[in-house]
């Protein structure tokens, strides 16, 4: 490890343990101390690779087995698109003999069968590809489901967000403080009836993107439902958290975000809670969501804070 990059890591556990210390009005002890750089360690280590530890590998086998997925797409497209070539051929020979045959003796009957029987190949060909393609599919909702990453926006999936609040919540609370936001777009509806669906996706791709590059490393992106996301903010106080909001809905407002050279404007209200020691992951995200609702309430496009 380069020494500058040792400096860094060690002034950032500095920091993080003053931030602790003043967050706390009691005296804290040894092992407490002990138990929060073990946890600081672990979250630098995944910090390395911009994902929590536990996190880190589901990318990794996402990664690989989307590209062998990728890979056999890849394939069946081009075995389609041959098999495709081939019939396009057959179709012209049979059209150059249909246009020598008028000029002799025309036999319309040879030159129906010959047509048909290109009707027949075409339609196995298109059955054929129609099935590779919803076997791929079907694999890749299975590859989601286990390797726990959205498909679309690349954030983790609600069954990966689940698994990681379930670990956070049982964990020592002292060391556990952290800050939960509920993100929903404003009239996706009519983003996706104005613009189309494919528009609505891009939408979903570009503010997972701007969530990620907004983050510190290590707080990880969740897709919780169509266009819900949830953040997980760790290490930083209720100023910490409302700052990043805040920082969230500005971009998302400022951005000139083009769809075939139409302007989408993009919204967001959030809403955010703060665990408690004896949150439970419902408990928490019932109270974000309570927020939430009320920001959609108050007119959307901003950020409301839950009580307690
Ligand atoms: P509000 O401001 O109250 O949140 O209104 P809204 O229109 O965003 O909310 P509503 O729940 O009425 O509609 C959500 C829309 O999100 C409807 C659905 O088509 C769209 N949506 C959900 N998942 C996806 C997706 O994966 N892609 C696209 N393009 N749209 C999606
Ligand atoms: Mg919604
Ligand atoms: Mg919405």
């Amino acid at each position: 490890m380069k020494s500058s990059v040792a400096i860094d890591i060690l002034n950032e556990v500095y920091d993080e343990i003053m931030l602790h210390i003043k967050e706390r009005d009691e005296d804290i002890d040894e092992s407490e101390i002990i138990d929060f750089l073990h946890d600081i360690a672990q979250r630098l280590f995944a910090s390395s690779f911009h994902l929590p530890l536990d996190l880190h590998s589901q990318q990794l086998t996402f990664d690989e087995e989307y590209k062998s997925l990728a890979k056999s797409s890849i394939l069946s497209y081009q075995n389609t698109n041959s098999a495709i070539e081939s019939i396009k051929k057959q179709q012209d020979d049979t059209i150059y003999q249909s246009e020598l045959s008028q000029e002799k003796l025309f036999n319309s009957e040879k030159i129906t069968k010959q047509f048909k029987d290109i009707q027949i190949s075409m339609d196995s060909e298109i059955t054929k590809a129609n099935k590779t393609i919803s076997q791929l599919h079907s694999q890749l909702r299975d590859l989601e489901k286990k390797s726990k990453i959205d498909a679309l926006t690349k954030t983790f999936n609600r069954q990966a967000m689940n698994d990681f609040m379930q670990n956070r919540c049982s964990k020592n609370p002292h060391a556990d403080n952290f800050h939960l936001l509920i993100l929903d777009i404003d009239d996706f509806k009519e983003v996706n009836d104005t613009f189309g669906h494919i528009a609505g996706d891009k939408v979903l791709i570009f503010l997972a993107n701007i969530f990620k590059k907004t983050l510190r490393d290590g707080d990880p992106v969740f897709r919780y439902g169509g266009e819900e996301f949830v953040i997980v903010l760790s290490r930083t106080n209720r100023e910490g958290a409302i700052q990043v909001a805040e920082r969230i809905l500005e971009l998302v407002r400022q951005n000139k975000l083009l769809f075939q050279n139409e302007q989408m404007s993009i919204t967001l209200s959030i809403g955010l809670a703060h665990c408690s020691i004896d949150d439970t992951p419902m408990s928490i995200i019932e109270r974000a969501d309570k927020a939430l609702y009320e920001a959609k309430h108050m007119g959307k496009n901003q950020l409301k804070i839950a009580k307690g």
